[in-house]
C-alpha cells in the first residue's frame, strides 16, 4: 500500500489515486449533480471517509437509515435538512446525522457544495420517504421551501 500512503490534493477537489464515482450505484433514488470520491476505505478500520460534491443546484438523496453520518462541510455554501431543521452550511461546519433522521444536502447558493462524510463500512441501506413522510415534512414551510430548491 506504500504507493497509496500519500495522495496529494489536486485542483478541483480531486486527489491523486482517487476515482471520481457516481454518487450511487442504484439509480432508483432521486439525486442531482452529485459525485462521490472514496478517500479512505481501509480493511479492518471499520469506517470509510468519502467526499461528496454537488454542482450548483444539485442535491443528495433525501433518506434515513440506522447508520450514522459524521459530516464536515469542505467546500462552498448551501443548506442541509436534518430531522426537522433546515440550516445554512459553510466550510468546516460539522453535521452529525443520527440514526433514522431524514437528511439531505443542497447546493442552494449558486456554487458547488462539497462535504466529507464518515460512515461505518458495514451499514444498512437507506430508506426513501413514502408519500406520507413527504407530506409530513412539507407541513413545515421551511422544509417545503428547502425541498422545492428555494433556500431555507
Ligand atoms: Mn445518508
Amino acid at each position: 500500500m506504500a504507493d497509496d500512503d500519500f495522495r496529494p490534493f489536486r485542483d478541483g477537489f480531486r486527489w491523486d489515486g482517487v476515482d471520481l464515482l457516481a454518487y450511487k450505484e442504484d439509480g432508483a433514488a432521486p439525486f442531482k449533480a452529485i459525485t462521490r470520491q472514496v478517500l479512505f476505505a481501509e480493511a479492518g478500520m471499520g469506517c470509510e471517509l468519502r467526499y461528496f460534491e454537488m454542482a450548483a443546484g444539485g442535491y443528495s438523496t433525501l433518506e434515513r437509515h440506522q447508520h450514522v453520518h459524521a459530516v464536515m462541510i469542505l467546500r462552498g455554501h448551501g443548506h442541509c435538512l436534518l430531522g426537522e431543521a433546515v440550516r445554512p452550511v459553510k466550510p468546516y461546519d460539522l453535521v452529525t446525522v443520527p440514526p433514522w433522521t431524514w437528511h439531505q444536502f443542497r447546493a442552494t447558493r449558486g456554487e458547488p457544495l462539497g462535504f466529507l462524510c464518515m460512515v461505518n463500512a458495514e451499514r444498512d441501506k437507506p430508506c426513501l420517504p413514502a408519500t406520507d413522510d413527504i407530506a409530513r415534512l412539507r407541513s413545515d414551510p421551511m422544509i417545503a421551501a428547502f425541498l422545492d430548491g428555494v433556500a431555507g
